[in-house]
């Protein structure tokens, strides 16, 4: 036994101990070859669209083929939801619906471990993140609405607010099964029905869920899932039978979409990018800071619309934080998604990475000193180290885009004046974060603070029950609490 600890933990540079693979069986998943679409009930064959394939991004290897939808295929997914809606969900009692999104939410618990693993392959996240955040926090959206869907009458939007019909909703790769739980769970407490597209890169939980309606015993045409790439989202938000759009992903995509459905009398949320500020006052518990500062911005390889992208480091306590935090860095472990010990899994697909990749080194070229900790990175798949620029200015593409990856872009401050200024400096405003010590100062910065989201001593920190959503480039509409049923009823 202590021969076998000698062998598996092994000293590591830095005097940190080398952990032994401890890898989560993929066993428990049962990948099929090939998925088609999801359409009132059935999965089905598409009409128009063609196959395209799904990848690990941790080893480039093929999961599953599964099919790109096309305009026909929406058009039949609308009309299954429709039909759902003016046939059964709209006129059911909602003690009824209820029932249905509370059998959602347990099935998820019990397949949890079966979700988490897919997840992990499917989009390269930890399964650290996805066992512990991800799964979790889908199975809390669904318990949440439900306990709603009965309830409406006494959310503070009349005593008799009503769905809105069916529901055109377009999400992104960083968190597939969450997102879906997002969109979904709030819009079916309201009574509507939903025609949803996964990413492109990451569409194998969203068919696992449409699995778990069956299970569920949903009525069939109440969800929808048509998967695809950006002509499938696109022809689901401009289709003319759709009264609800709602979309998560990039502020360009978002402009699009709010151009295209301008006039058409849809309802429409929007939840796009951020640049958040993460400001670490002198009196801050500074170990505490820098582990939020880590959480905020290397959890999920930073592909994070919420991420503490630029960190805000009081002058007097810049050396002390800027060295504790290359201290943390080089203790992350970067590697297969798969093993438990895995702090940063791998970059979603090759063009995230290209993308990753060519901001930093802009970065480089405007000036910035760029560092990152020894790290081996496996040969295959998509991988990119933990990374921090110092030397930013606000003026760099660095400070002001963002990156969507594990990239943090470190200014300083000497006044609170000049943080609230600095933080406020970006066209985005969905989440900040503060850490100090004086609760007066927690209140009267965050009250300053132009984001949807102000963290305080914490980060990266969500919970069903409290809404999220942004300024300015970042959208409109809130998602998540009783401020999210809001954009899924008549009021
Ligand atoms: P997109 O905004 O392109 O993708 C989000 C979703 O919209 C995907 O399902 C996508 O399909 C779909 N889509 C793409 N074009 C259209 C369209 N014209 N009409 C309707 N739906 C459409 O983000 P990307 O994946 O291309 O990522 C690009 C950048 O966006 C990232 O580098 C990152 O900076 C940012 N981003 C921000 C997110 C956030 O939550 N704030 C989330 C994801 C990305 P498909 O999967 O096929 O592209």
């Amino acid at each position: 036994m202590a021969e076998r600890a000698a062998e598996t933990i092994r000293p590591r540079r830095g005097g940190v101990f080398e952990y032994a693979p401890a890898p989560e069986s993929r066993s428990i998943v049962d990948i099929k070859s090939s998925y088609g679409l999801f359409i009132a009930g059935e999965f089905v064959e598409s009409i128009d669209g063609r196959p395209f394939k799904t990848i690990s991004p941790a080893t480039e290897e093929v999961l599953a083929e599964v099919t790109e939808a096309g305009p026909q295929d929406v058009d039949r997914a609308i009309s299954s939801a429709r039909a759902a809606y003016t046939a059964y969900w709209a006129p059911m009692r909602p003690a009824d619906r209820s029932k249905y999104l509370f059998r959602i939410a347990r099935i998820i618990q019990e397949r949890s471990r079966e979700l988490a693993v897919l997840e992990s392959l499917d989009n390269g996240k930890p399964i650290r993140e996805s066992r512990d955040v991800d799964i979790p926090l889908v199975a809390a959206h669904f318990f949440y609405y439900a306990g709603w869907a009965d309830k409406l009458p006494y959310a503070g939007f009349g005593p008799n607010p009503r769905p809105l019909g069916v529901a055109g909703q377009v999400i992104p790769w960083n968190f597939p099964l969450l997102m879906l739980a997002w969109k979904i769970a709030p819009a079916l407490a309201c009574g509507n029905t939903v025609v949803l597209k996964p990413a492109e890169t990451t569409p194998l939980t969203a068919l696992t869920f449409a699995e778990i309606c069956q299970q569920a015993d949903l009525p069939p045409g109440v969800v929808n899932i048509v998967t695809g790439a950006g002509d499938t989202g696109r022809a689901l938000v401009e289709h003319q039978d759709v009264d609800k759009v709602a979309f998560t992903g990039s502020t360009e995509v978002g402009r699009l979409i709010a151009r295209s459905v301008a006039g058409s009398g849809k309802k429409v949320t929007l939840e796009l990018g951020g640049k958040a500020a993460n400001i670490i006052f002198d009196d801050a518990a500074i170990d505490q800071a820098v582990e939020g500062v880590v959480n905020g911005i290397f959890f999920n390889q930073g592909h994070v619309c919420c991420a503490g992208s630029r960190l805000l480091v009081q002058e007097s306590v810049y050396d002390e934080v800027l060295t504790s935090l290359k201290r943390r860095l080089a203790t992350l472990r970067v590697g297969d998604p798969l093993d438990k010990n895995t702090d940063i899994g791998a970059i979603n697909s090759a063009e995230q990475l290209d993308r990753i990749r060519k901001l930093s080194e802009i970065g480089e070229e405007e000036g910035a000193e760029r560092w990152s900790p020894p790290c081996e990175l496996p040969d295959r798949g998509f991988w990119f180290a933990p990374t921090i620029f110092t030397g930013v200015s606000q003026a760099h593409r660095i400070a002001r885009e963002e990156i969507f990856g594990p990239v943090l872009s470190v200014l300083s401050f000497r006044t609170p004046d000049e943080a609230v200024e600095k933080a406020n400096n970006t066209p985005y405003g969905l989440s900040a974060g503060v850490w100090t010590e004086k609760g007066s100062r927690i209140l009267s910065i965050a009250q300053r603070l132009r984001a949807g989201v102000v963290w305080a001593n914490t980060f990266n920190k969500f919970d069903p029950s409290s809404p999220f959503g942004g300024y300015k480039e970042s959208g409109y509409g809130r998602e998540g609490g009783r401020h999210g049923l809001e954009a899924y009823l008549d009021v």
